[in-house]
């Protein structure tokens, strides 16, 4: 499929580099990323007006239906009115605990909440807080996942791309008009995106389908405050570009340049708000 900005599926390497790279974190500038949004214009600190339209003339001429796709994260939460629903695709054989379930969807969610939060106040952006749901769990073998309580649907050994997955009737991957007659659990159970957990990978992917992580790289960070490699996936998910070619003028380190930054910088926020600033329109906003 011709998305250009899911090309995501290797950054490995780079990411890798910011894992275990040192100095990394020193190129990292703590910002108060929130500090600068007005809440009812377009309003970058001025030194990032020409970098921010260096990017989005980039992504118009690299992405092939910049302005047709109708999938982005965006698209998602406005077809919600203001929720995405996930299924943990478990890609591993680790047993998962009640407890370790349900630490993976509060990660999950707080990491979320760090771009959505962005948007709070900002420009017209409708929503307060954007909920983060788990409502499934996929998995090949049921005796992997201990426990037997009903809070989240469960698919046993339904394989695609050589992983487990929800059932596609409830992917909004798969099914686009927004009814899901064929899911069981209807609308309150489908599933926007999969958090996709792999057993001994390191780097990531991203896109409209969701994110792909290392399982145990995400169980190893449940207790980190940033964990990058998702931030950075979940960008994809909202339309950001990878830099593995090009740097913009005058940014240094940022989180959607692979292995400059491990948290969402100043430059990452305002890529993130620029892209709710040319697609708002399709929402009446
Ligand atoms: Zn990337």
């Amino acid at each position: 499929m011709s998305r250009p900005w899911m090309r995501t599926v290797l950054t490995a390497l780079a990411l890798a580099l910011a894992v275990s790279g040192a100095g990394v974190a020193q190129a990292e500038q703590a910002r108060d990323v929130t500090a600068a949004a007005n809440p009812a214009t377009w309003s970058p600190p001025s030194n990032l007006v020409t970098p921010l339209n260096q990017v989005w003339s980039h992504q118009e001429s690299t992405y092939g239906d910049l302005y047709g796709f109708r999938n982005y994260g965006w698209d998602q939460v406005f077809a919600n009115g203001g929720y995405l629903n996930f299924c943990v695709r478990w890609d591993s054989s680790a047993p998962v605990s009640a407890s370790l379930r349900d630490r993976i969807h509060a990660k999950l969610a707080e990491q979320y909440k760090k771009w959505t939060d962005l948007m709070v106040g900002h420009n017209n952006w409708p929503y307060a807080q954007v909920p983060i749901k788990v409502v499934g769990w996929a998995v090949r073998d049921r005796a992997t996942l201990q426990w037997s309580d009903n809070s989240v649907d469960v698919y046993v050994d339904n394989i695609r791309e050589n992983a487990p997955q929800c059932a596609e009737q409830c992917g909004r991957f798969f099914v686009r008009d927004g009814q899901y007659r064929n899911c069981p659990g209807g609308v309150p159970r489908h599933y926007d995106q999969s958090l996709w957990l792999t057993a001994g990978m390191g780097g990531g992917a991203g896109g409209d389908w969701g994110q792909r992580i290392g399982s145990e790289y995400f169980v190893n960070n449940l207790g980190s405050p940033t964990v990058h490699i998702l931030l950075h996936e979940i960008g994809h998910t909202f339309g950001l570009d990878d830099f593995y070619d090009w740097t913009p003028s005058g940014v240094g380190g940022f989180l959607m340049k692979a292995g400059s930054a491990t948290t969402i910088t100043e430059f990452d926020a305002w890529m993130f708000r620029d892209w709710w600033r040319h697609l708002k329109s399709r929402y009446g906003r």
